[in-house]
């Protein structure tokens, strides 16, 4: 009977300071969840934990031809956004684009898939970036074995997505809406032109353009303003 009632205070004992064990753990958390500045959790967190992702020849054959590209805000020359940091000004891997408005004015507002295209990324890849989405197409290219290569083009510091990794967008889908990243900018879409078949979120400052390419430029040489005000439909690729 004593060893009995032993035996349970014992137990008992050991239950106490497991429960205490337990408090000072999540007390820990908690306080260094507090001292790091823990945000609030986004909602869709994709990392891409590899160093980057390669499209397998088979992935890239049957990516959807892009014959056409647009402005992702809309036009420049419809004097609605315009580029507030342009391509390798400050070592910028890509053009800012922002509403006239300035400030946030632009915040929630649309943003369009450039080219038809399938998404290969739509996450949250790291602080600083926020909401990624990248789009990979094939373009013709006179140069390329295949007569095609693959061009990529991201749009980052977004507030929402509106697609999914795998998925098929027409050119002029929206498939976001311009975001400040958390905060921690004014409101203005970060929009890149990749020429690569690796797929990662990389940096958006670098002293080499590495694999980017100026996207205006790339826009104005894909696009079809010359003579004509109104685009073609957006499958035009008849595949
Ligand atoms: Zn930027």
């Amino acid at each position: 009977m004593g060893e009995c009632a032993r035996e349970l205070k014992v137990e008992s004992w050991e239950l106490r300071v497991e429960s205490v064990l337990m408090r000072v753990l999540i007390f820990g958390l908690l306080i260094l969840m507090a001292v790091s500045g823990c945000r609030e959790v986004p909602t869709e967190v994709v990392p891409l934990d590899a160093a980057f992702l390669r499209l397998s020849p088979i992935e890239a054959a049957e990516l959807p031809l892009a014959t056409r590209f647009e402005m992702p805000m809309g036009g420049e020359n419809g004097a609605l956004v315009y580029n507030a940091q342009p391509f390798r000004v400050t070592r910028h891997l890509g053009d800012d684009w922002n509403g006239i408005g300035g400030w946030n004015s632009d915040k929630g507002d649309a943003v369009f898939a450039s080219g038809t295209g399938k998404v290969v990324y739509a996450g949250v890849p790291g602080p600083g970036w926020g909401n990624m989405v990248i789009l990979a197409h094939r373009v013709a290219d006179e140069g390329a074995v295949l007569g095609w290569s693959v061009y990529q083009t991201v749009y980052a510091h977004l507030e929402s997505m509106e697609v999914k990794s795998g998925e098929v967008v027409e050119r002029g889908k929206k498939i976001g809406t311009v975001g400040t990243a958390d905060g921690q900018y004014w409101a203005h879409l970060h929009f890149e032109v990749r020429r690569s078949d690796a797929v990662y979120p990389g940096v958006g400052y670098a002293d080499a353009p590495l694999d980017r390419v100026p996207p205006d430029a790339f826009i104005k040489a894909h696009g079809g303003l010359a003579g004509k005000i109104f685009a073609p439909a957006p499958m035009e690729v008849g595949e």
